[in-house]
C-alpha cells in the first residue's frame, strides 16, 4: 500500500485523534515506517482544561501534552512547523520552514481557526481562542495589566460551550480586581448554548448569573474598540475574547481536496477524504456529508481509535471500520469555581461533584499521553 515516498505517514497537527495514533505506535500496535508528526508547537494544550487554567485551578504543566516526547517514544520524527500548503494530487505538502515532503499517507487533525466574522475590524485588545497556547499567553498579559485595574472591562463574544466556560473562568479569576465591572457575554440571536437542551441552557444561564456574568443576545459587531450588540447596545471594552465560531484554514482551498461550502475537508464514513483516499481528516477539520456534528473534542477523541484501526488496515490490507458518531455526547461544562454542569442529550446535572468528575477525566487524559518518565530501550 505504501508507495515509494519519503514519508510513509504524515500526521499533520497534534489534535486529539492523533494522540491515539502516536500512543498505538509507542505501544507497538501500529507500525508505519517513516512517519512524521508536524505541529507548530511541541505543546498540545488540552482545551477541556483551559478554563480551569484561566481560573487558576491548574498549572500550565498540568494542562498540556508534550508532543515531541510522545513522538520520540512512538519512533516518529517530530517537525515543529506548520503545514502551509498541500497538494493532494501530488501527495505533497509544504512546511512553514520552506521544506516540502511527499507522503504515501497523510492524516490531518488540525482543529479549526477562530472565525472573527463581524469582529474582524475590532481595534482594541483581542484575545482569539485559537491557538490555545497564544490565547493563554494573551490572557496572562491582560490579567497582569488591565485585569488588575478596578473597572477593567472584558467582553466574551460567542456563547457556545467554549464561550460560556471562558466567561465564567474569567469572572472567577477577576472577581477581586474587577468587582463592580462584570464580564459580559455576547451570544448570537440563538442565545446561550445553541444546540444544547432547554434544561442545560437554563442551568448554565443560572450559573453565568451566579458568577456575575452579564448576558447579551443579538450577535457582537466591532465598532472601533467597542462592541455593538443589536441596534441599541454599545459595550465599552478593554479586551475582547473571541470564541464566536470556527473556520477552516485558507490554505486548504488550493489543496484540490473535496471541501464543504465552509472549506472543511469532506470525508467518508472511514474519515478518508472523499476526493483523495490516501488522506484522512479527523476532528474539527473533517466534514461528514452523512451527518453534521457539533465541533467538539469528544468526537475527535472517539475518532482516534477508529483512525488507528483504519491506518493499520490500509497498511496490512485489512477491512476499514466506519466511525459511528453517538447521538448524545457527554459535555462537562466548568463554571468558573470548582463547579460544573453535565449535559447528556436532554439530561442535566450540576454540582461540585460534577467538577471533580470532570477533573478526574481530564487529568487521566493528560496522564495517558505523558511519556516523560518512560524509558526508551535501545535495540
Ligand atoms: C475553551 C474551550 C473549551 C472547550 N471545551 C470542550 C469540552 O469540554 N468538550 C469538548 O468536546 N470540546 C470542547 N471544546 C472544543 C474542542 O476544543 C475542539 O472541538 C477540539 O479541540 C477539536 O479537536 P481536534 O482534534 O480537531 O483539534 P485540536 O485539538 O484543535 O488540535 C489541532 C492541532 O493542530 C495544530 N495545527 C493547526 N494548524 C496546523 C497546521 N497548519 N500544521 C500543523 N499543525 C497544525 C494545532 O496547533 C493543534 O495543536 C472546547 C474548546 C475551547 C476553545
Amino acid at each position: 500500500m505504501l508507495k515509494d515516498k519519503e514519508v510513509g505517514l504524515a500526521l499533520v497537527g497534534g489534535g486529539h485523534a492523533h494522540l491515539f495514533v502516536l500512543e498505538a505506535m509507542a505501544q507497538g500496535r501500529l507500525t508505519i515506517p517513516d512517519t512524521v508528526l508536524i505541529s507548530p508547537s511541541r505543546w498540545q494544550y488540552y482545551s477541556g482544561m483551559l478554563p480551569g487554567l484561566m481560573a487558576g485551578h491548574y498549572t500550565v504543566e498540568q494542562c498540556r501534552i508534550d508532543l515531541a516526547q510522545l513522538a520520540r517514544r512512538a519512533g516518529v520524527r517530530f517537525i515543529e512547523q506548520s503545514v502551509v500548503s498541500l497538494n493532494a494530487a501530488a501527495q505533497s505538502l509544504c512546511l512553514s520552514g520552506g521544506e516540502s515532503l511527499e507522503y504515501a499517507l497523510a492524516s490531518l487533525d488540525i482543529g479549526s481557526e477562530t472565525d472573527l466574522g463581524n469582529l474582524t475590524d475590532f481595534q482594541g485588545r483581542l484575545l482569539c481562542v485559537k491557538p490555545l497556547d497564544r490565547f493563554h499567553a494573551d490572557w496572562l498579559s491582560f490579567k497582569e495589566r488591565v485585569g488588575k485595574r478596578p473597572g477593567g472591562r472584558l467582553v466574551v463574544a460567542g456563547a457556545g460551550a467554549a464561550g460560556v466556560e471562558l466567561a465564567m473562568a474569567a469572572a472567577y479569576a477577576l472577581a477581586g480586581p474587577m468587582a463592580g465591572s462584570p464580564v459580559k457575554l455576547v451570544a448570537s440571536e440563538k442565545g446561550v448554548l445553541p444546540g444544547f437542551s432547554a434544561g442545560v441552557r437554563k442551568v448554565v444561564r443560572r450559573e453565568l448569573t451566579r458568577m456575575g456574568v452579564e448576558i447579551y443576545s443579538g450577535g457582537a459587531e466591532a465598532q472601533g474598540n467597542r462592541i455593538q450588540v443589536g441596534r441599541n447596545t454599545l459595550l465599552e471594552c478593554d479586551a475582547l475574547i473571541a470564541a464566536c465560531g470556527a473556520k477552516a484554514p485558507a490554505w486548504l482551498q488550493s489543496s484540490a481536496l473535496a471541501l464543504d461550502p465552509e472549506g472543511f475537508i469532506q470525508v467518508d464514513a472511514y474519515h478518508r477524504s472523499l476526493s483523495h483516499p490516501s488522506l484522512f481528516a479527523v476532528g474539527d477539520i473533517a466534514s461528514r456529508p452523512s451527518s453534521r456534528l457539533m465541533r467538539s473534542g469528544v468526537h475527535s477523541v472517539r475518532a482516534g481509535p477508529v483512525l488507528v484501526h483504519n491506518l493499520a488496515a490500509l497498511v496490512t490490507g485489512g477491512r476499514l471500520k466506519p466511525f459511528r458518531p453517538r447521538a448524545w455526547v457527554l459535555y462537562l461544562i466548568s463554571c468558573g469555581a470548582r463547579h460544573a454542569v453535565a449535559s447528556w442529550g436532554p439530561f442535566v446535572l450540576s454540582g461540585g461533584w460534577v467538577w471533580r468528575w470532570k477533573d478526574r477525566i481530564d487529568r487521566r487524559f493528560i496522564a495517558r499521553f505523558d511519556y516523560t518518565h518512560s524509558e526508551i530501550t535501545e535495540e
